[in-house]
């Protein structure tokens, strides 16, 4: 039992870290890119090493390649076909597609709705 509530706890305490970490990115993302790339690096570490997953807020703001955070306008470029948000990140040309993947499940969610019901 008390295991389980420390489990939580050190959770809770490695997305403060990573929102924290997020926050710092943005700080000095325009006088040390090269610092806010090492705290994103920072951040996925900590989710990586606790399990924690990192928000939906906070993942379109770096790229998932180069670990660079992302800021529309200045080095990421944002567009938008068919209903698919498409991030560039300029650094290193990656794509990321953002909304595809949820309408895929949703479809694969109703399937098997179907399937169980029969
Ligand atoms: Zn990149």
């Amino acid at each position: 039992m008390a295991k389980a509530i420390m489990k939580l706890v050190v959770k809770k305490i490695a997305l403060e870290r990573i929102y924290r970490l997020f926050e710092l990115a943005e700080r000095n993302f325009k006088k040390h890119p090269e610092r806010s790339k090492r705290y994103i690096e920072l951040a996925r570490k900590i989710a990586m090493r606790y399990n924690v997953r990192i928000p939906f807020e906070l993942k379109q703001k770096f790229c998932k390649k180069c670990n660079a955070f992302l800021k529309a306008g200045v080095n990421a470029k944002i567009r938008v076909s068919k209903h698919i948000i498409k991030v560039t990140c300029l650094e290193c040309n990656y794509t990321r597609k953002i909304g595809k993947k949820v309408k895929s499940r949703k479809k694969g969610a109703r399937k098997n709705l179907a399937r169980s019901r029969r």
